[in-house]
C-alpha cells in the first residue's frame, strides 16, 4: 500500500499544474498549489501516507460532515430532516437562486452551505463557545487528534468575507427556517469551516464512517451504524457540489470535499481515505485529490456501485 501510494502521488503531481487554488477567502489563496498529499487508513487500524499528507489545511467543506452528525446526534434525523432535505442539486455550493426559487421552505440538503448552516444551527451549547466546543471536542475524539484546533487567519478571513453565507442565513432567518441569532450561528460556521487539519486527520473520520461509527484504532462506537449509513449516502449524492454524479460514476465512494483543497473519503467497510491538494477545478474540487481517488478506486476496485 505505501509503495501504491508513493507511486500515485508521483505520477499525478502533474495535474496540481492545473486549476487554481481558491481565493474567495483571502487565506486559502496563501496555499502552495503544488502541494498533493494522500493518507489511508485500513479498518484494522493501520496507516499509509505519501505525498504531503502532514501538511494542515482547513476542512471548509468537509466539515459539513461533522455537523450533519452532530445535528443528527443532538436533535434526532427526524427533526434535521424536516429543517433540511437530502436531494442532490445542480446548483453551485454557494447557490442563492436554488434556496429561494426552488426549495424556499428548507434547503436542498446539509452538504451545501445553506444546508450547512441550517445544520449547524441544531448543534446543542447554549452559547457559540460552547457550540464550537462541541464541534472541536467530536473532532478531537473523531480523528484522534487532540491538537485539532480552529484556524484563527482563516477564520477571520471567511468572517470578513464571508457575504454570500450572510445572505443565504438572513434569507433563511427570513423564512422561519433559523432559529436563534444569525450572526452567531454564521460565527459557528465559519469556525468550523476554519478548523485546521491533515490527510490523516480526514482519513480517520473516512475510516470511522467506513466501519459503521466505530474508532478502527480503539474499538469505541462514536455514532450508531445508521446515522454512518445517512452520512454516507449523503455524501455520495451530494458530497462533492454539483459533480457528485460524476464523480460516483468514475470512482463510485462516499467523499466530502473542501474549498481548501481536502477530500474526506470512506469506502464502507475496507477503508478511510484523505487527500489533499489545494488546486481546485471550476466546482470547487481538488484536481489532484480526484485524481488520486480515481486511481485508487481503479487499482484497489474500490467503487461501490
Ligand atoms: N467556508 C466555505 C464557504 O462557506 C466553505 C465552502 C466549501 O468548502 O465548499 O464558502
Amino acid at each position: 500500500m505505501q509503495n501504491l501510494l508513493k507511486g500515485i502521488i508521483e505520477s499525478n503531481k502533474i495535474y496540481t499544474k492545473e486549476g487554481t487554488v481558491a481565493s474567495y477567502i483571502p487565506e486559502l489563496g496563501k496555499a502552495n498549489k503544488e502541494d498533493l498529499g494522500v493518507c489511508v487508513v485500513t479498518l484494522d487500524g493501520k496507516e499509509f501516507m505519501a505525498g504531503d499528507a502532514e501538511k494542515n489545511f482547513t476542512m471548509q467543506s468537509m466539515s459539513k460532515v461533522i455537523a450533519l452528525i452532530l445535528a443528527i446526534l443532538d436533535n434526532g434525523k427526524k427533526l434535521v430532516f424536516s429543517k433540511v432535505g437530502m436531494e442532490p442539486t445542480g446548483d453551485s455550493f454557494n447557490s442563492i437562486t436554488s434556496l429561494e426559487v426552488k426549495h424556499p421552505e428548507r434547503p436542498f440538503n446539509p452538504m451545501i452551505n445553506a444546508g450547512a448552516i441550517a445544520t449547524t444551527a441544531l448543534i446543542s451549547g447554549e452559547t457559540d463557545e460552547e457550540k464550537i466546543e462541541n464541534i472541536l471536542s467530536f473532532t478531537r475524539k473523531i480523528t484522534g487528534n487532540k491538537f485539532i484546533a480552529v484556524n484563527e487567519e482563516v477564520y477571520r478571513s471567511e468572517k470578513a468575507t464571508g457575504n454570500r453565507n450572510r445572505a443565504l442565513a438572513y434569507f433563511m432567518k427570513s423564512n422561519g427556517l433559523l432559529e436563534g441569532d444569525v450572526e452567531s450561528i454564521l460565527d459557528v460556521y465559519f469556525k468550523q469551516c476554519s478548523i485546521e487539519c491533515n490527510c490523516r486527520d480526514i482519513a480517520r473520520i473516512g475510516a470511522m464512517l467506513a466501519n459503521d461509527g466505530v474508532l478502527p484504532w480503539s474499538g469505541e462506537k462514536v455514532i450508531s451504524r445508521e446515522v454512518s449509513r445517512i452520512v454516507k449516502t449523503i455524501m455520495v449524492t451530494c458530497g462533492m457540489y454539483d459533480a457528485s454524479g460524476e464523480f460516483a460514476v468514475g470512482i463510485g465512494i462516499p467523499a466530502k470535499s473542501g474549498v481548501g483543497g481536502g477530500i474526506l473519503a470512506s469506502v464502507p467497510r475496507r477503508m478511510g481515505i484523505g487527500v489533499y491538494g489545494p488546486s481546485l477545478d471550476n466546482k470547487g474540487n481538488s484536481i489532484g485529490g480526484i485524481k488520486i481517488l480515481k486511481e485508487l478506486s481503479d487499482e484497489l476496485d474500490l467503487s461501490i456501485f
